[in-house]
């Protein structure tokens, strides 16, 4: 039996294309996305792609220490070497081949910026708006080759292994139906819709993990999450956009409610220490301080330079009312990347035979306890591109096709009702944010498993929202197990 496609692909982020893109053009491609081609966090990625491209001031082991150093030395050294080492050729391929466009000096080299926890000057990066200008140039090319085919609006509902392929699941528009293929890469992004408050876009929901999981495939660190220091503190909304990280590294101060810089109280690099030391740092400020109030203000390099170098922010900074050539920026952490996800090894290949996961979703080990600012773009290119290796190498020698009849169509009847996002939100802020409260983590994970087990059994009709809200009790329970795990195996 012959498969439809050879490869399908869930995601049209950074990772799910360039995926589709490093495939020979007889390999047929389904490229998914569960909402339009560009609502995802690699869209909305801004500070850039940190790779050593200029030999001359940069070396591939300072990029390693520095990653190192940023992951409490608990990274996977064979997997972050291949990281620093293949990915400037990735990084150097989306300019001439996709004809990406990074900034540059007036003799028109590129201009590398500086974020937390980098040595050099090391990240390309487009304005402050580098994911867009990847994911567009990523998706036109991908729409011009003939071997790969979009689906927008399709979430990837199930997966079934059938021997030589898999049967999966597709709700497309509200209905239902299934397609085969030989291989799957999952590319579906973050988690962060199971916080209240997150940079991630609405489609992190993590659902690629969860589909792995169900298959049995090995989930690994869930529980380390990134949450970023510097969110615009909006009043209301649940995606708080972004101050990147490079507002820090051009110069910009982070003030507490009484207007003083405090950081070097708690790190000697200051503004620049990495994500995870500034998230704690404000948190221990705002109880010191009795404050959620804080601030960023980059006013002191001058109007100019601040709306050339961040016009993205600044644009919509002033939508908030906020004038960052004038105004210091509110800012308080909140979720932002989860470093965890389906465990695979350098190839992008996890537990479960012919299912490849690659992006925010998986876990490579690259990041350690902490992502280095900048190298998770690089990790989804450098990642996703081995998974084609793979897949094509296995391709060479293996018959493919499925071989068993196409599954029963599902067959809920209940309709959902709303409130399990919500409580599944509120156990993950109150357990494991910045600073985790290990005495929520036990209660938490018991109400979280009576809320999947009702999810699993309810007998609920399948709808994009009924997956999701799966999908978020499925990682609350994965997440909160695993600390609960951890705690019981420490001395
Ligand atoms: C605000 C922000 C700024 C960032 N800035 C940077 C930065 O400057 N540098 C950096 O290196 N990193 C940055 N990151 C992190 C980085 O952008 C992401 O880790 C990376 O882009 C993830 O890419 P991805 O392809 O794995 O997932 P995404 O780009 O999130 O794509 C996920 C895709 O999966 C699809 N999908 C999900 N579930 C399903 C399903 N069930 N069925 C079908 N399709 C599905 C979605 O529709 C989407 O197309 C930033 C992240 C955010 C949120």
């Amino acid at each position: 039996m012959v498969n439809q496609y050879d490869v399908l692909i869930a995601g049209s982020g950074v990772a799910g294309l360039y995926a589709a893109l490093n495939f020979e053009p007889e390999v047929r491609v389904l490229v998914l996305s569960k909402r339009e081609l560009t609502l995802n966090n690699s869209f909305l990625a801004q500070g850039g792609v940190a790779a050593v491209v200029d030999k001359t001031n940069d070396d591939y082991r300072l990029h390693i220490a520095d990653t190192l150093i940023a992951g409490g030395y608990k990274n996977d050294l064979r997997s972050l070497e291949i990281l620093v080492n293949e990915g400037p050729e990735d990084v150097l391929r989306l300019i001439k081949e996709m004809g990406v466009e990074f900034d540059r000096d007036e003799m028109m080299n590129i201009s590398m910026t500086l974020e937390g926890g980098h040595s050099r000057r090391r990240i390309l990066h487009h304005k402050d708006s580098t994911g867009r200008e990847i994911t567009q140039k990523l998706l036109s090319a991908a729409q011009r080759k003939p071997n790969i085919k979009f689906m927008e609006y399709t979430h990837l509902a199930s997966l079934t292994p059938a021997g030589g392929g898999f049967w999966a699941g597709l709700l497309v528009n509200g209905e239902h139906r299934y397609v085969s293929c030989s291989y799957c890469i999952l590319c579906t992004g973050g988690i962060g819709r199971v916080y209240p408050y997150t940079t991630n876009s609405a489609i992190a929901t993590g659902d690629g993990i969860t589909l792995a999981h169900e298959l049995g495939a090995r989930i690994k660190n869930l529980h380390l999450v990134q949450f970023h220091p510097t969110a615009f503190a909006a009043a209301q909304g649940r995606e708080r956009f972004l101050i990147s990280e490079a507002v820090r590294g051009e110069g910009a101060y982070l003030l507490n409610c009484n207007g003083e810089r405090f950081m070097h109280n708690y790190d000697e690099r200051g503004e620049l220490a990495p994500r995870d030391v500034v998230s704690r740092s404000i948190i221990k400020e705002a109880a010191l301080t009795a404050s959620e109030d804080f601030y960023l203000d980059i006013t002191h390099r001058g109007e100019a330079f601040i709306k050339s170098r961040f016009p993205m922010i600044y644009a919509r900074c002033l939508e908030e009312g906020v004038d960052i050539t004038r105004d210091r920026i509110p800012i308080f952490p909140c979720q932002h990347y989860l470093m965890g996800g389906i465990d695979v090894n350098v190839y992008g290949d996890t537990t479960i035979d012919r299912l490849y996961a690659a992006g925010e979703c998986s876990h490579t080990g690259v990041h350690g306890l902490n992502r280095l600012a900048s190298n998770s773009l690089l990790e989804a290119l450098v990642f996703a591109r081995r998974c084609t290796y793979d897949i094509a190498r296995r391709m060479r020698h293996e018959e493919s096709g499925v071989q068993t009849a196409v599954p029963n169509p599902p067959s809920g009847r209940r309709a959902l009702e709303p409130g399990h996002r919500t409580t599944i939100r509120r156990i993950m802020q109150r357990a494991w944010f910045v600073i985790p409260d290990y005495n929520a983590v036990d209660e938490g994970l018991a109400e979280a498993t009576e809320i999947l087990k009702e999810l699993r059994n309810g007998d609920y009709i399948l709808t994009p929202d009924y997956l999701e809200a799966k999908s978020l009790a499925t990682v609350c329970t994965l997440l909160l197990s695993e600390v609960v795990k951890k705690k019981a195996n420490e001395p």
